[in-house]
């Protein structure tokens, strides 16, 4: 083994350590009700991505059980020879049937999806505009690519029809990359006026609704409107492992645009297919959050039960942020937080710009009114929201 590789890796954790930014996995067992132990501690968990909790749901469990025992443990194969078992079918159309669309597409995971997407459709004569605080995988996907990339003030309309004006007339296809719900921020974007734009600028939508999908809309995220009709996101993707408690990637599209995907995302082609008891869970998480209103109100309706009690803007989502500023206090606040029994994520640069590092707080409907009720009251003890600060 090579010491100068050994050597480069501690100068690098080093440099990140003297900066705060060091990253360690824990390992932390989840169970039912937003539990979760780490060695002796038990702890309610305010900070993953479970929104429904469906992760835990005795039906997913047993769908996920049985699907192994029929099919087998994995799919053998990418999806393009035998990998694509006899469950995505079903899944398919219900994401379709979901979402509105003709058709729909899984993918491995979220960032397979966006990584597969985004070069399938903008090459390095093309053009892609982004949302500022889009996720990794959209750079990921853009870089890929190898179109020109440039990205828009977060959430601004006129910013991104300001870049349009400017780029557009020379580019050949034209991709606007955001998201429904911002996983760091929590805020949606404006999904109708994106949609618009584009039309006017022969400019494809691609909306990643990884935090939206389960938890707006309904359940069917963003994209939709009022009436319950699509509003015509042209490539609406998202995961299957945030509010639909399981694992992979999908989008929502035309039946031209799946089975070109199934032709050149090379995400797709040149990755195993999910395993079957992975797909039945998300099949049957998905029927629930079809079958139940109220289930997909939950984490919204906590989520603002926390702002309104802590005098925060009030919640667009199930994640709540707390900007805290520098990386030291963002940590300690968690810390804090995690001595009196709540995980809560500490999220520094590169997740979020420098100097914005905070808490992410998420809600799910795994959470009781008793679990909000005691995190609130945390937070205010901790003096951690400046107007509740204790006397
Ligand atoms: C989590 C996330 C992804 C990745 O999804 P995975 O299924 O976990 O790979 C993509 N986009 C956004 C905005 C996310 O938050």
């Amino acid at each position: 083994m090579s010491r100068s590789l050994d050597d480069f890796a501690r100068r690098k954790l080093d440099a990140l350590a003297a900066r705060n930014l060091t990253r360690r996995v824990r390992t932390t067992a989840r169970g039912p009700g937003a539990r979760a132990t780490r060695g002796e501690a038990r702890m309610i968990a305010f900070c993953d991505n479970d929104y429904l909790g469906l992760s835990q749901h005795p039906d997913v469990i047993a769908a996920a059980a049985a699907a192994t025992q029929k099919y087998g443990a994995g799919a053998g194969a990418s999806r393009l020879v035998t990998g694509s078992g006899p469950l995505y079918e079903a899944l398919e159309a219900r994401l379709a049937r979901l979402k509105g669309t003709e058709a729909a597409c899984v993918f491995g995971s979220g960032y397979l999806a966006n990584i597969g997407i985004i070069p399938a459709f903008a090459g390095p004569r093309d053009l892609i505009l982004g949302d500022a605080l889009m996720h990794a995988c959209m750079h990921a996907g853009a870089k890929l690519a190898g179109a020109p990339t440039y990205l828009f003030r977060h959430n601004d309309v006129a910013d991104c029809e300001r870049l349009l004006r400017a780029h557009r007339a020379g580019a050949g296809t034209c991709l606007i990359l955001t998201e429904g719900v911002f996983s760091m921020d929590g805020d949606r974007a404006p999904v109708a006026e994106l949609v618009d734009l584009a039309h006017r600028f022969d400019a494809w939508l691609l909306v990643d609704d990884a935090h939206a999908f389960g938890v707006i809309g309904g359940g069917r995220g963003s994209g939709i409107g009022v009436d319950g009709r699509p509003l015509g996101v042209d490539l609406a993707m998202g995961t299957l492992s945030k509010a639909v408690g399981a694992y992979g990637g999908y989008v929502a599209a035309s039946r031209a645009v799946t089975d070109y995907l199934v032709n050149r995302a090379r995400s797709l082609i040149f990755t195993t297919g999910l395993p079957p008891g992975v797909l039945a869970a998300a099949g049957t998480a998905l029927r629930l959050i079809e079958e139940d209103m109220s289930l997909t109100a939950a984490p919204l309706a906590r989520a603002r039960a926390f702002t309104s009690a802590l005098g925060l803007p009030q919640a667009e989502s199930a994640v709540v942020p707390l900007v805290l500023g520098d990386e030291a206090r963002a940590l300690a606040a968690s810390a804090a937080l995690e001595e009196r029994g709540f995980l809560v994520a500490a999220i520094r640069p590169p997740t979020v710009p420098a100097g914005t590092s905070r808490l992410r707080f998420t809600f799910s409907a795994a959470h009781s009114e008793d679990d909000v009720a005691s995190l609130i009251a945390a937070v205010r003890a901790l003096g951690l929201v400046p107007e509740t600060q204790p006397a």
